[in-house]
Parts: structure tokens; sequence; C-alpha cells
């Protein structure tokens, strides 16, 4: 049908008996537009070109027959209702051409009966096309469905709660390690869980039905083969008329490999703790046992240079210089390995803190070198923080150490500012001092690193220890810098949310 036009093919040899039924048609309100034929080819012709609605035949013509058209109707166009219109048809050839396909047949003495026939067989016609759609459309979504259950590779089941008869799909029997031929029954199920897992499963699986809720297991199984694999199991209760649960309806799925990952995961980070661990404790030991032979050895080089300086010859006292000089150098490398191995502090030991005291109590015990080097050291107001007082104390003076330490020739300036980053706050220490190569701002933070060996006093452990305190308290630190201008070390703090405005002034 066309613009709700019906389209009618008439199979009439007799131009006046086809115009008849047409009236007949036309005066029960039905638009339409026809076509006659007379001839087994022009029918042909006509079928092929396009289905129509509605096929009216006459039963014998002289150059074609009724029931020839009916069988090439029911081969092109199935779906079009035939209707035989015919003078002569006697009961037997009428019951017939039904048998053979046809809709209806009216007599040509009867035309009043046309218009109910018609209309019928146009309203079944009509029925069977929308359900025809409907059952497509199903069996698509069907298929769609079926697409999607193999590629996710998840098992479909089904279980009868009244008898306990399980239906389970090939999925779903693959997950189990059976081919899709396999019996597999409610009790084979339970069998392949291994029994260590069993109970934990039956007591979801009871409680999921006496709830009439979902249920939900990970469990074990073991496939025929002997292999062990891990399974989901999702599923519904459904209840019956009376809220009785009746049905389980649900999917497994094969999570061997998700599981397999987990436990690599879990293994890996147990024993990268333990290996941490193992290395936190060497350092410390080697650092803290260290300093005791250590300590004998500058005692004794001390005695040496008060007992034998200026009576041995001057080689010999500048080597009792090298001799403390570098026992000096190695405790102060101890002392620093040892604070380095103590952070990560222990967070329960985290407060919240006033960065501008904090601040305040490190330029009082750098006092001495601030006078010395005459620094003009300014800072913003800080924010307070939530974190180690201690550990930001050392921040401060590795970062403030450092400033004046690689200070130039002209008078040390350094500020401590803060901005707000979103989530963080960024506290930045900015010198006028002798500066470094920027390619070198990542390996600073490194142990051990220095780039000015020998001019400059120091272990290479300060930037290091400094990175350690602010990851620890989940921020991040870089540095940039400019030779013969300055260098500016910036670390982060996230900002907690009942902090989030910066301390107010004068505090
Ligand atoms: P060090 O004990 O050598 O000072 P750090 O870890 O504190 O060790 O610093 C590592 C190196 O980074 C220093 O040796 C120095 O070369 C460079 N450095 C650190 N701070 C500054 C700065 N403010 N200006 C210029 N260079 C710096």
């Amino acid at each position: 049908m066309q613009d709700g036009t019906l389209s009618i093919l008439l199979v009439e040899d007799n131009a006046l008996d086809a115009e008849l039924s047409l009236e007949y048609l036309r005066n029960a309100g039905l638009t339409f537009k026809a076509e006659r034929t007379e001839t087994r080819e022009a029918y042909q012709a006509a079928i092929r070109a396009e289905c129509p609605d509605l096929i009216l035949a006459d039963y014998s013509l002289p150059n074609f027959d009724g029931l020839t058209a009916l069988s090439i109707a029911l081969q092109e166009c199935p779906g079009t209702p035939f209707i035989f219109v015919s003078g002569v048809m006697g009961e037997e050839v009428a019951a017939d051409s039904l048998k053979q396909g046809a809709t209806d047949f009216v007599l040509k003495q009867r035309l009043g009966r046309l218009v109910p026939a018609v209309t019928r067989a146009l309203s079944e016609a009509s029925e069977r096309r929308d359900r025809k759609q409907a059952e497509d459309a199903l069996r698509q979504s069907e298929e769609r469905l079926r697409l999607a259950l193999s590629t996710a590779r998840l098992g479909v089941w089904e279980l009868d709660l009244s008898n306990y008869h399980l239906e389970c799909s090939s999925t779903c029997k693959s997950n189990f390690g059976l081919s899709p031929e396999a019996e597999f029954a409610y009790n084979d199920a339970w069998a392949a869980i291994l029994p260590e897992d069993r109970e934990q499963v039956r007591v979801r699986f009871e409680q999921a039905i006496a709830a009439k809720s979902n249920f939900q297991a990970e469990y074990r199984i073991r496939w025929p083969d002997g292999g062990i694999h891990w399974a989901l199991a999702n599923a519904r209760v459904i209840e019956g008329v009376g809220d009785e649960p009746v049905r389980m309806s649900g999917v497994t799925l094969d999570i061997t490999g998700r599981k397999q990952a987990e436990e690599d995961l879990r293994r890996q980070t147990r024993e990268l703790k333990a290996a941490n661990a193992d290395l936190a404790q060497f350092a410390y030991a080697a650092s803290h046992d260290l300093q005791e032979p250590l300590r004998t050895v500058s005692i004794f080089s001390k005695l040496l240079a008060k007992k034998y300086k200026g009576r041995l010859d001057t080689e010999a006292d500048e080597f009792l210089e090298y001799l403390e000089s570098a026992a000096q150098h190695m405790s102060a490398l101890l002392r620093d390995l040892l604070t380095y191995t103590r952070v990560p502090a222990d967070e329960r030991a985290f407060e919240w803190i006033d960065l501008n005291a904090v601040l305040h109590r490190t330029l009082y015990l750098s006092r001495t070198v601030v006078e010395e080097t005459m620094a003009v050291i300014t800072h913003d107001q800080l924010p307070c923080v939530f974190g180690n007082d201690a550990q930001f104390g050392l921040v401060f003076q590795n970062l403030i150490s450092n400033a004046l330490k690689y200070r130039n020739s002209r008078r040390p300036e350094v500020h401590v500012g803060v901005q707000r980053d979103q989530e963080n706050w960024v506290i930045t220490v900015k010198d006028n001092g002798i500066g470094f190569d920027q390619a070198y701002a990542e390996q600073i933070f490194g142990l051990f690193k220095r780039l000015h060996k020998g001019e400059y006093s120091g272990t290479g452990l300060g930037l290091a220890i400094t990175k350690r305190i602010v990851e620890s308290h989940g921020g991040r630190i870089w540095a940039t810098s400019q030779p013969g201008v300055g260098s500016s070390f910036c670390f982060t703090i996230p900002v907690a949310p009942e902090d989030s405005k910066p301390a107010p002034e004068g505090r």
C-alpha cells in the first residue's frame, strides 16, 4: 500500500464484471487503484513489478486460469490476500481453492459478500504483517543478545525451583569445561564447585531464594581435565503468581584471568613491601651501626691532631686534617641517611600545622648563617596544612640552607611564596643564588646527587629527603633554575576541604 491507497490486481477477462466488483468496493468507501489483467504474461509482469495489496481473480478465463494465478501469487507475493470472484464455482472447487491457499471466494451472483470478504482478508493480512515484523524484530534482538553473550563469554542458565531442573547454555557449559552436548544437571554444578568454596555459595544461594533477592557468588570449579577455574555467578530469583520463588535465572562468567591478575598484583605488592621493609631496615641498621666505629675514628683523629699537630712535618698535619674532615663528612652522611630512612612518617603523627610557625622556627634555628650572610628572607602568609611538623621543619631547613649555601657574591634574597592550585597549595622557595643548568633539575633530587662538589660542603641527601617528605604527604616537588640568576624550588601539599583558605593575616 502506497500513500494509504490500496492497490488491487484483477484477473478478469470481462471488463464489466471487473468494474462491477470495483464499484462495490468504492461504494463501501475504499480508495484504491486497480489494474486488470487477463493473460498470464500481463499478470506476471504486474505482480513482479510490485506486490499488490489484494488480488481478485476469476476462476476460469479464456487465456488463463485462476488456480495458476493463485500459485504464482503464493510464490511471488505470499503475503497478498487472494480472493476468487467467479460466476460458476461448485462447492468442491471452492473448497479446493481454499485448500490450495486462496483467502476466500465470492460468487459473482452474490457480490454483496465481496466487501466483507475483502475487509476481513485485508485486516488478516495486516495482522499477519505486524506479527511477522514483531517476530523479525524479536529474532534480531535475540540474535544480538546471543552475540553479546558469546562475545562476553557469558553463560546463561535457568533453574526451575520446583524440580531443580537446570538449563545451561553452551557457554555456560564451557565455563564448566564441558562440551555443548554434555549432560549437565543441578547436582553436577554443585559437584564441580570446590568443596572449600561450596558452603559459602550454598549459603548465598539459599539466602537469595529465601529473600527472593539477587544471587551473586565467586567460586572455584574443577573442570573435568582437573584444571581449577574461577567463576562468577549472578542470578535473579523469579517469583510465581503467589509470590513464591519459582525460577532462578542467571549468568556465569569465567573470571580466572582476572583472579590470576589480582593474585599476581597482591603477591607483587607483598613482595615489594617486604623488599622495601628489608631495604629500609638495612639502610637504618647500616647507618645507625656505622656511627659507633665512626665516632671512635673521629675521637682518635682529634686526639692524634691534638697530640701531634705541629710536632710532625707539614704533610702529616695535612693528613690529620683530611682524616678529621673525612670523619666529619661521613658522620653527616650517616646522619642524613638515617633521616632519609625515617621518612615516610607514621601518618598517626600527622596534625594540623601552621607553616608560618614552622618557617619561623627554622629561621630561628638557622639565625647564625642568616646573620653571617646578611640574607634577606621574606615570606607570604602561609597556610595551615595537615602533616608532620618536624618533617616540614626539615623541608624548610633543607631548602633555605641550600638557598643560602649556593649563594653568589650578591646579598642573598630568599622568598617563600604560596599559591593555590585547585586541590593543592604550591609553596615556592626562591633565591637569587648561583643557580644550575635546568637539565639537572630532576637529577638533583636523587640520592647523593651533587652538582657543585668540592666548592660546597654537603651530602647530596638534602633534596632526596625533602622529596621523600613531600611525596609522603601526597605532594610533589620540582625545581626551575637559571645559572647566575637563581633557583626556585616548588612543592605541593593537598588542601584539606575544611582548610580551603590560606591562614588569616597576622597569625
Ligand atoms: P647538598 O648536600 O649537596 O646540598 P642537596 O640534595 O641538598 O645536597 O642538593 C643537591 C644538589 O643540588 C646540590 O649539591 C647543588 O648542586 C644543587 N642545589 C640544591 N639547591 C640549590 C640551590 N638553591 N641553588 C643551586 N643549586 C642547588
